[in-house]
C-alpha cells in the first residue's frame, strides 16, 4: 500500500523542497505507522493460531488504540496491559481508552514500578497466569515483524529524496526507513522523548548506518508540550490543512522548519517526512490543556 506524497510549499532562498507521506491516512482508527506495525503481527498471530493478543501501552497510546480496532477486526481478543492504577476509574473520561474499550479490549492497570519491570521473567509469567496463552507484542508494537511492515513505507519513487524524516518512540519506524532506504539517503529521526537506549534499540533492527537521531526537538519529554508547539501545530494546519499530533509529529515539523532556518539541510535538498499519525491523540491532550487554562488544538 502506498500513501499520497504532497508538497508542502516553503519559502526559503535555498531551494530546499519539503514534502509528506501522509500515512496518517492509511486507516481511520489504525493509522499511520500503527497499521505498517501490527500488518505482519497480526498475520503472526494467527499463523500461530492465537485468539488472544497482549500489549503495552500508556494512557494516551497510539498503539493501545489501533490494537484494539485491528484486533476486533480480525476477529482476535485483545489485552491491554496499561500503565498508572489510577487510570481504571478514568476509562470513561479517557478518549483513547473508552475508544479502545468500545472495540472490545479489556485492560489489565499496573502501577508504574510494574510497567518498568514489564519485560521481566516475573512478570511476563504471571500474566501467563492470569490471561493464559497469548500473542505477545512489545510496548509500541516494536519487534522484528513490526519493523518488516514499515520497511514497506518507502517504494522505488522515494528514491529521489536526499533526507527521510520520521519521528521516533520506540526505534521500530525509522529501522524499517533505515533498511528500506538508498546508501545515499540520510534518514533523520526526531526523538518524542528523552532518548536514552534508543540508538542501540536501532542498531538491533537496522542493517544500514546512514541514520541520525535529531535530540533537539522533544520539548521536555514525551507528551510535554507548551504554547509555543500548540500555536504551531495550529499554524500548520490552517496554512497547509495538514493536522499534526502533539506527541510526535508536532514535534518533528517543528524541528525540520526550524533546521530549515538556522541552515542545517544543504541547498537544493528534497526532503520527504514521513507524517506517522496520531490525530487520535489530540483529544486526549485537549483535555489536559484545558485542564491546565492553555491553548487548545484545533480539531
Ligand atoms: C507510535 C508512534 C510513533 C513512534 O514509532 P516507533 O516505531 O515506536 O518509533 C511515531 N509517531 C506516531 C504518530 C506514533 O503513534
Amino acid at each position: 500500500m502506498n500513501s499520497q506524497v504532497q508538497q508542502i510549499p516553503i519559502e526559503n532562498d535555498k531551494n530546499i523542497q519539503l514534502y509528506i507521506k501522509r500515512e496518517d491516512l492509511i486507516h481511520p482508527f489504525i493509522s499511520g505507522n500503527k497499521y505498517r506495525k501490527l500488518k505482519y503481527n497480526l498475520l503472526e498471530a494467527k499463523r500461530l493460531k492465537k485468539d488472544t493478543i497482549l500489549t503495552f501501552g500508556g494512557a494516551f497510546s497510539n498503539h493501545i488504540a489501533a490494537m484494539a480496532y485491528a484486533a476486533r477486526i480480525n476477529g482476535l481478543k485483545a489485552i491491554g496491559v496499561i500503565r498508572g492504577e489510577e487510570l481504571q476509574g478514568e476509562i470513561n473520561v479517557n478518549s483513547t481508552l473508552k475508544f479502545a474499550q468500545e472495540n472490545g479490549m479489556s485492560f489489565h492497570f499496573v502501577t508504574r514500578e510494574d510497567y518498568r519491570n514489564k519485560t521481566s521473567q516475573y512478570f511476563q509469567d504471571e500474566l501467563k497466569n492470569r490471561f493464559g496463552d497469548f500473542y505477545l507484542i512489545p510496548e509500541g508494537g516494536t519487534n522484528h515483524q513490526a519493523v518488516k511492515g514499515c520497511e514497506e513505507i518507502l517504494n522505488s519513487k522515494d528514491a529521489q529524496y536526499d533526507y527521510i524524516c520520521t519521528c521516533v518512540g520506540t526505534g521500530g519506524t525509522i529501522s524499517g526507513l533505515i533498511n528500506a532506504s538508498k546508501k545515499y539517503q540520510k534518514i533523520l529521526g526526531f526523538p518524542a522523548l528523552k532518548g536514552h537506549f534508543l540508538s542501540e534499540e536501532i542498531a538491533k533492527f537496522a542493517n544500514n548506518e546512514n541514520w541520525q537521531l535529531i535530540n533537539d526537538y522533544h520539548f521536555g519529554g514525551y507528551a510535554k508540550i507548551n504554547t509555543s508547539l500548540v500555536t504551531f501545530i495550529n499554524a500548520f494546519k490552517l496554512k497547509y490543512d495538514i493536522p499534526l499530533d502533539p506527541i510526535y509529529t508536532g514535534k518533528m515539523l517543528f524541528g525540520i522548519m526550524d533546521m530549515i532556518k538556522l541552515g542545517k539541510f544543504e541547498s537544493d535538498s528534497k526532503i520527504l517526512i514521513i507524517h506517522t499519525g496520531g490525530i487520535q491523540g489530540i483529544e486526549g491532550m485537549n483535555q489536559r490543556l484545558k485542564a491546565k487554562s492553555m491553548p487548545l488544538i484545533y480539531v
